[in-house]
């Protein structure tokens, strides 16, 4: 056995964990980061990175593919397209491949030891792990629990055959002939549509009355428009049952009580994440949690001194710049620095087709908090930039304080709009009124000019529209 002593420990390195591994290295805290898996964590390991490397392949494939129909009315024509998706799934792994490398560069850099293995707490100051026959205690100061969070399994539906979970899907080589998801969140809209693309036949089976059903219905009725143009079947009231007997079909329960099979070769699951709080000795702790999620303060405190807690093992949003900006701000307090959450807003982008943004409030959010409010509206169809990218569907929508203009929130629908997501969040960080967005001269032609043209339809003077 041998011991290992440090003023800060970081369990976990997604991007919470080494995030704050790295700011607590570059402030001179004498840090060790562990992790049981690989560096990055679920976001580019298995989540946001390889996602969006399918999301962007398919939407690839997509268009050569519809240049090789008979419709190519952009002049452009290709032979007849097909995918190689071993050689896409490769592609997609030397993106994850490089970027946890440069994770490993740059814990290196700020002087972060990595230590390997599954820690295990033995109390609030030490952990144990056990790496490469080696056991080995280590003793910190501060403790941070950054150890994210796993898929939810049904348990009439369990993982393994045709009943994938999200990590399973993104790593799959072969295009399924019949895909049936089910949960039309952010996981199963986005890996749905990328089948749908590369060729499958898919339906997303939804518990509650429409997709993404925290979103309001203006968000998502143009979305679920859409997804009927790619062929994608929504049956929402719905619940899967389980599979068919002979393996090769799904069962649920329609909203009338009645049963449908729906053919499947292949069941995706994805029906939320919970976080990981057990199987390491976290219980012993006896941390205040706030239902399965261990309860913070404004500072990231745990119920237990010296121990913090970052990520999607903390709550919603279970996002990676959440938990990113929290890393950020407990190495901070670790280094004797002032720091409280303060953020006005987390912003959150759907990459469906097309895709979604929001940040702050919705009008509905507004109203329900009492605050009376202005709506400014205006729809890609009047932006010549979204006209020339043949993606003039969706728009932008601004919510503003009816006294001041204060703006509360931003959300936008329509491809491309995932890059103006940090736009939004400035104008909401900084207190932007309608007034200033309204007067910021944006670069013509633009999807941003639409948001600009929002707040003037805020105003009450909307020119292109
Ligand atoms: P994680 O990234 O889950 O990292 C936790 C780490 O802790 C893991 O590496 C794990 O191995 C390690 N660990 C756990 N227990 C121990 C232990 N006892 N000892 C040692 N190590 C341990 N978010 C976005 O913002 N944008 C997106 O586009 C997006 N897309 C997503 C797509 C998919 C398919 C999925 C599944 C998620 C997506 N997310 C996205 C969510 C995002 O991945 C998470 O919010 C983010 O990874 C959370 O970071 P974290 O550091 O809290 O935890
Ligand atoms: P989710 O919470 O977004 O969606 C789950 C959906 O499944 C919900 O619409 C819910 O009503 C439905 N559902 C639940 N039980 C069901 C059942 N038995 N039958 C049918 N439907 C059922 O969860 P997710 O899609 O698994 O994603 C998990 C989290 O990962 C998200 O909350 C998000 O924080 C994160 N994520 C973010 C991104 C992004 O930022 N682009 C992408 C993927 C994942």
């Amino acid at each position: 056995m041998t011991d290992l002593r440090c003023k800060l420990l970081v369990i976990g390195a997604g991007p919470g964990g080494y995030v704050c591994a790295i700011r607590a290295g570059q402030l001179g805290v004498d840090t060790i980061i562990v992790e049981r898996a690989s560096l990055g964590g679920t976001c580019l390991n298995i989540g946001c990175i390889p996602s969006k490397a399918l999301i962007h392949a398919a939407d690839e494939f997509s268009k050569v593919a519809a240049a090789a129909s008979a419709s190519a009315h952009l002049g452009i024509s290709a032979p007849g397209a097909s995918i190689d998706l071993k050689a896409t799934i490769d592609w997609k792994d030397a993106i994850v491949h490089r970027l946890t490398t440069g994770v490993g560069a740059l814990l290196k850099k700020a002087g972060v030891r990595v230590v390997k293995g599954n820690a295990e707490f033995l109390d609030g100051k030490t952990v144990e792990l056990e790496f490469e026959g080696n056991r080995q205690r280590i003793v910190a100061e501060t403790i941070v629990i950054a150890t994210g969070a796993e898929p939810v399994e049904l348990p009439f539906l369990p993982f393994g055959g045709p009943v994938m979970s999200s990590t399973t899907a993104l790593s799959r080589q072969t295009v399924p002939q019949q895909l049936v998801v089910v949960g039309g969140g952010y996981i199963g809209l986005e890996i749905g549509t990328v089948f749908r693309k590369l060729g499958a036949s898919v339906t997303i089976v939804e518990a509650a009355s429409r997709i993404l059903p925290q979103y309001d219905a203006e968000l998502t009725k143009p979305l679920l428009q859409r997804l009927k143009t790619l062929g994608i079947d929504v049956k929402a009231e719905c619940r899967a049952q389980g599979l068919q007997s002979d393996g090769k079909g799904l069962v649920i329960t329609l909203k009338d009580g009645d049963e449908q099979v729906l053919p499947a070769d292949a069941v995706l699951v994805t029906v939320g994440r919970r976080p990981v709080t057990q199987g390491f000795g976290l219980e012993g702790l006896k941390l205040t949690m706030s239902g399965p999620f261990v309860e913070i303060d404004a500072m990231c405190r745990t119920s237990m001194r010296g121990v913090f807690a970052i990520g999607d093992v903390t709550g919603e949003p279970m996002l990676a710049h959440r938990a990113m900006a929290q890393g950020e701000m407990v190495a901070e307090i670790v280094a004797g620095k002032k720091r409280i959450w303060d953020k006005v807003a987390i912003p959150a982008i759907c990459f469906t087709d097309p895709e979604l943004v929001t940040v702050g409030q919705s009008p509905d959010e507004a109203k329900n908090a009492g605050i009376e409010t202005k709506i400014g509206t205006f729809p890609f169809r009047g932006n010549g930039r979204a006209m020339t990218l043949e993606r003039d569907d969706g728009f932008v929508r601004i919510v503003a304080r009816a006294d001041n203009h204060l703006v509360l929130g931003i959300q936008a629908l329509g491809q491309g709009v995932a890059e103006l997501a940090s736009a939004f969040g400035l104008a909401l960080e900084m207190g932007a009124r309608l007034e200033d967005i309204a007067a910021t001269i944006h670069a013509h032609p633009s999807l941003g000019e639409a948001v600009q043209e929002a707040a003037l339809s805020g105003l009450g003077h909307a020119i292109h529209f």
